[in-house]
């Protein structure tokens, strides 16, 4: 799938918690020169500066539920509609619902962009649970990464955020990438899977 200027670079990327989707990100943005749109951490740093947006998610944060739609949906708006997006984008966390991802349609429809490539890392579960317990034991100093609520995240993931791959699969727009093996790897399969070298 092309995006209307090829100067766009408009990417999500899509996988359970622990399939490295964070990392993974953080190299693509870094060659691609876009802005990396997090919105775990967007929610993350909202908590710590005890934002009014922070007092608003932090019970969800910590019990690794879902944000309500409208206020995460409000947070994409305002970040898409800044400069440093007018080139690209890469959001990482976004859509976790199929609602969300119907809301960013209409959003970038109204911005006359459209996504250029829908990346999903594919990592089986038992592979999940185990880099889930790992970064648990080595105490990432998240406050939702004790084991039950990383479990209870993938629980989430599988029951909310899954049908949205499903949403986007429907219209064939989804680059299916193996997300085992090396962070080179990976990459390298991400960025061939995009045609960019
Ligand atoms: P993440 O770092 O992407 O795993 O996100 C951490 C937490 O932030 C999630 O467990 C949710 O509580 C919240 N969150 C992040 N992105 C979203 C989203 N798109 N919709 C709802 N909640 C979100």
């Amino acid at each position: 799938m092309s995006s209307p200027n090829p100067t766009f670079l408009n990417l999500i990327i899509l996988g359970p918690p622990g399939a490295g989707k964070g990392t993974q990100a953080a190299l693509l943005v870094s060659a691609f020169k876009i802005p990396h749109i997090s919105t775990g951490e967007i929610m993350r740093q909202a908590v710590s500066s005890s934002s009014e947006l922070g007092s608003r998610v932090k019970s969800y944060l910590d019990s690794g539920e879902l944000v309500p739609d409208q206020l995460v949906i409000e947070v994409v708006k305002d970040r898409l509609s800044r400069d440093d997006c007018s080139k690209g984008f890469l959001l990482d966390g976004f859509p976790r619902t199929v609602d969300q991802a119907v809301a960013l349609d209409i959003i970038l429809k109204d911005m006359k962009r459209e996504l250029s490539h829908i990346i999903e890392l594919d990592v089986s579960e038992s592979v999940l649970l185990d880099r889930i317990r790992k970064r648990g034991e080595n105490g990432s100093g998240r406050s939702d990464d004790s084991l039950e609520i990383a479990a209870n995240r993938l629980q989430v993931y599988w029951r909310q955020t899954a049908p949205v791959t499903a949403y986007y699969k429907e219209s064939g727009r989804v680059l299916t990438i193996n997300g085992l093996g090396s962070v080179e790897e990976v990459q390298e399969r991400i960025k061939n899977a995009i045609s960019y070298k």
